[in-house]
């Protein structure tokens, strides 16, 4: 037991798994949430099924991070995915692996392992105060407006667990950019990432085909070839296929002012067998019969075609099967941070050491999503949120304890 105090402000999964491992050391500790209850991205992300972490080979699971993998590399390597798996089931949260080696709770959503979680933590001691937004800095501690007025909070340590920009209206609204700004602090400006894409669809198109799945593609783009499916939207395009994409269209579409992102809408085929079919075709037949009978592409993937290429009808049979194999979608730009599923950007590595402290604001730490790393869906995000909650807690308790074995 000790009489240090640890304040953790924001109650996402990274600030509650650090609360969760400094409250079992002895510490005394108070989350601090700006909205009326905790977690409410973490519940959202619990309505598509909550995919909390990826069964796949170690290694390959480490290297989903892009450049920021190696600052992560401590914190994952710590608490692994087989980990976090332990840590949900200690919850009585079973969990299983789905066909793309997703992992899921077997209940398909995230109410009851939050529940448990959250009893957990307050029988560990846990002070949960709600509606408490912090507003920056005082002289002396950390402003916060309360329904009972504004309060100065001090503490042994603070770990901010603000999260990203994402879905600001679930409680991370990136208020706090400029607040650790002002002391020094850098951090990059926050992107979409895992996010859909604006197309200028025609009305017909858009009024037929919004909300339908385009399923068994490969895509093609500076990320590479991925097999997926993905969704046309009112807007343009959205769903798990586009979002494996996401961060090198958007980087594309930023440096270069275009981003290529090419379907194979017959990735079973070859090329020379498209255009073989195609040739056979009886030129009096409708294009859309030529089309199903030498391709069997019809519904959302034939429209897409006459979509994208207005004259697809007339052209001959090697050109068609070079657009079935590779159509170019004219993205226009990332859809708003505010819709998509994750952020890229935050408060840069520069600045933090190992323990995740900021270099020059001893006592002050962060984790989570607020840190500027990015990853595609599959429950990278999750993981590293935890992963990233439970190091900076063992950071605290070594800067309070001066315990190297924490
Ligand atoms: C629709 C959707 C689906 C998702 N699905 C998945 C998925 O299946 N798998 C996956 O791995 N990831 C998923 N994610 C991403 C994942 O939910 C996030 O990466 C994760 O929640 C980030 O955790 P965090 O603790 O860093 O931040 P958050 O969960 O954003 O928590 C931050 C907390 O800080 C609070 N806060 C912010 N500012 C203040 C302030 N000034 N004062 C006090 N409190 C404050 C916020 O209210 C919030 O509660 C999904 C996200 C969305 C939007």
């Amino acid at each position: 037991m000790t009489n240090k105090t640890v304040a953790i402000i924001g109650g996402g999964p990274a600030g509650l798994m650090a609360a969760d491992r400094l409250s079992r050391a002895g510490f005394t500790v108070t989350i601090y949430e700006a909205m009326p209850t905790l977690a409410r991205k973490f519940l959202l992300a619990g309505k598509s099924g909550l995919n909390i972490t990826h069964s796949e080979e170690y290694a390959r699971f480490s290297s989903r991070f892009g450049e920021a993998g190696s600052h992560l590399k401590a914190a994952l390597d710590d608490f692994t995915p087989d980990d976090v798996r332990a840590w949900a089931a200690d919850l009585g949260t079973e969990t299983f692996i789905g066909s793309s080696g997703r992992v899921f709770p077997k209940a398909m959503k995230a109410s009851p392992l939050l529940r448990a979680w959250i009893k957990a933590l307050q029988d560990q001691g846990v002070m949960i105060r709600t509606r408490h937004r912090w507003t920056g800095f005082s002289e002396n501690g950390y402003r916060f407006t309360t329904p009972d007025g504004d309060v100065t909070v001090m503490a042994d340590a603070v770990i901010l667990a603000l999260g990203g920009a994402s879905w600001p209206r679930l409680g991370s609204d990136a208020a706090w950019v400029p607040w650790l700004r002002d002391i020094g602090v850098a951090a990059t400006d926050f992107k979409p990432a895992n996010c859909g894409f604006d197309v200028t669809w025609s009305d017909m198109f858009r009024d037929r085909f919004a909300g339908e799945p385009v399923k068994s593609v490969v895509a093609r783009s500076a990320a590479g070839e991925i097999q997926g499916e993905f969704v046309i939207s009112r807007h343009g395009i959205e769903g798990s296929l586009v979002y494996a994409h996401a961060a090198a269209l958007r980087d594309d579409l930023h440096h270069h002012g275009k981003a290529e992102f090419l379907l194979d809408l017959a990735p079973g085929k070859r090329l020379e067998k498209l255009v073989d079919d195609l040739a056979r075709q009886p030129t009096k037949a409708s294009f859309s019969t030529r089309l199903r009978k030498a391709t069997s592409l019809e519904g959302v993937k034939a429209a897409l075609l006459r979509e994208i290429v207005p004259d697809i009808a007339s052209r001959d049979a090697a050109s068609l099967a070079g657009l079935i194999k590779a159509l170019p979608v004219p993205l226009l730009r990332p859809r708003p941070l505010a819709e998509a599923i994750s952020s890229a950007g935050g408060i840069d590595w520069s600045g933090i050491d190992r323990s995740y402290m900021l270099l020059g604001r001893p006592g002050l730490f962060v984790a989570g999503e607020m840190l500027d790393w990015e990853a595609p869906t599959g429950g990278y995000l999750l993981t590293a949120c935890l992963a990233t909650g439970r190091a900076v807690a063992v950071g605290v308790i070594r800067w309070l304890t001066d315990d190297a074995d924490a």
